[in-house]
């Protein structure tokens, strides 16, 4: 990929903080790829969708370090699991024999597979020494007549965010618009149906079936996710989505963008996190549809919905209420999960906002006010000393920080991509309030923070021995 390709990728029109540097966009800097790679970040984009075989063109390292990092879920095809890479060697570097393992790899991916589509990812090594992978996938997709797409988006070329834009490009340029979808089938119920997609949403610990059943109560249909649970042939139809929701509002920003110029489709930017953006998220769909009887029945179904949220919730608002949380998150956006927090009658002492853009940390000053603390050291000390500063009472973070979390005694809840439970949608904020709840109260703080019984005894043993 050119220079300049990567400049006009940094240059994202659809960001309103698009004038001035953001984090998002900035120039890659010394360390950048510490949080990830561009190549990561392109890989983690789309590695949800369940029926293609991902193939990582590079050394062993590359792909073990990224493989299956993403507790997303498929409803379906598992392929998606199978870790695929070239394992590129010195030898073969040295000898040229890059393109040809490629070959190789994307023949065996095919024939043991038979997948829907082979993506390829470039990384450093395959990049610098100049293989020629469009043309290896151009070759490869006419030999075997399966859908082989390049990815380039290698790990030198910047951040990991700019991989998640990176795989949008590619999306755009060789997937979307090379279908057409199915008619949908008529209702029983005689409604019409919408086409919609989702992009950014990943499906963590298949949180987006909770949220599934109220669109198709509502006659959406769900055109393509760019990519949880995601299936090549249903991304090839996004082009005809009469509306689109960006769930995540860094990664693939440029694809609703060049959507909308490109097929006149509207989008929004949302979240499933929280009752309040939930119904938020539903409403935009029925406005940027533009049915008025459509409207009608989303607001009918967010009434009855987040009164049976607010019920189920209440039990656990009374446990919550005054918890102080520390919130450090990276891939989820963070004012969302704030205001989920404060939902739940939680005090949110102080955010972490490295991986934020721009507009998110608008947000999170709107919800907190603008004296908001927001941490830009996620270090285990950083972390630590601001929880004991703030007095807060739970440590919401990444997997990353678990291990900072229990050697420091102090409860924790994983809201990053590897964890377990899904919190999207009203049926998710119950789980986000159970789950919050168990790491704070559990009896174990109390029991670990105690001094070892053992430890009484080793002091007298001390003092005796020394008398
Ligand atoms: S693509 Fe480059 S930066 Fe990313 S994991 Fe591989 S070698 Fe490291």
């Amino acid at each position: 990929m050119k220079a300049s390709d990567i400049q006009a990728l940094l240059n994202e029109p659809a960001c309103s903080h698009n004038h001035k540097e953001k984090s998002g966009c900035a120039r890659p800097k010394p360390g950048a790829t510490a949080g990830g790679c561009s190549f990561d970040g392109a890989q983690i984009a789309l590695l949800p969708i369940a029926d293609v075989a991902h193939i990582v063109h590079g050394p062993i390292a590359c792909a073990g370090a990224s493989w299956d990092n993403r507790g997303t879920r498929s409803s379906g095809p598992t392929l998606y699991r199978i870790g695929m890479t070239t394992d590129l060697s010195e030898t073969d570097v040295v000898m040229g024999r890059g393109e040809k393992r490629l070959l190789h790899a994307i023949r065996q991916a095919v024939e043991s597979y038979r997948p829907a589509a082979v993506f390829v990812y470039a990384t450093c090594v395959t990049a610098l020494i100049g293989d020629d992978m469009e043309a290896v996938c151009k070759a490869a997709t006419d030999f075997w007549g399966v859908p082989v797409i390049p990815v380039d988006a290698a790990g030198f070329y910047g951040t990991k965010n700019l991989g998640n834009r990176l795989a949008g490009e590619a999306m755009f340029k060789y997937v979307i618009g090379t279908r057409e979808p199915q008619p949908a089938a008529p209702r029983p119920d005689g409604l019409p149906t919408y086409d919609v997609s989702l992009i950014g949403e990943y499906n963590i610990a298949g949180e987006f079936w909770h949220v599934a059943p109220l669109f198709d109560e509502l006659g959406l249909r769900i055109l393509a996710t760019l990519s949880g649970d995601g299936r090549f042939a249903e991304v090839q139809t996004m082009h005809r989505a009469q509306a689109n929701m960006v769930v995540c509002a860094k990664a693939l920003l440029n694809v609703a963008r060049k959507l909308q110029d490109n097929f006149g489709t509207p989008f929004f930017e949302g979240s499933f996190y929280g009752v309040a953006d939930t119904s938020a998220a539903l409403r935009d769909f029925a406005r940027l549809i533009g049915d008025d009887d459509l409207s009608h029945r989303t607001e009918m179904v967010i009434a009855r919905e987040e009164a049976l949220a607010n019920a189920a919730l209440a039990p656990w608002r009374e446990k919550l209420a005054g918890k102080r949380a520390l919130l450090y998150t990276g891939g989820v956006k963070s004012w969302s999960i704030v205001s989920a927090l404060q939902d739940l009658g939680m005090t949110v002492v102080a955010t972490g906002t490295k991986k934020s853009t721009e507009e998110d940390k608008a947000r999170i000053r709107e919800l907190m006010g603008d004296d908001v603390r927001m941490i830009d050291d996620g270090s285990p000390k950083g972390l630590l000393s601001a929880y004991h500063d703030l007095k807060a009472d739970i440590l919401i973070a990444g997997g990353r920080n678990l291990y900072t979390a229990l050697k420091a005694r102090i409860p924790f809840l994983d809201i990053n991509q590897e964890r377990e439970f899904g919190y999207a949608g009203y049926t998710g904020m119950v789980e986000l309030a159970r789950q919050l709840h168990l790491s704070i109260s559990s009896p174990v703080w109390p029991a670990v923070r105690q001094p070892a019984p053992w430890a009484d005894s080793r002091r007298a043993l001390g003092e005796l021995l020394s008398a």
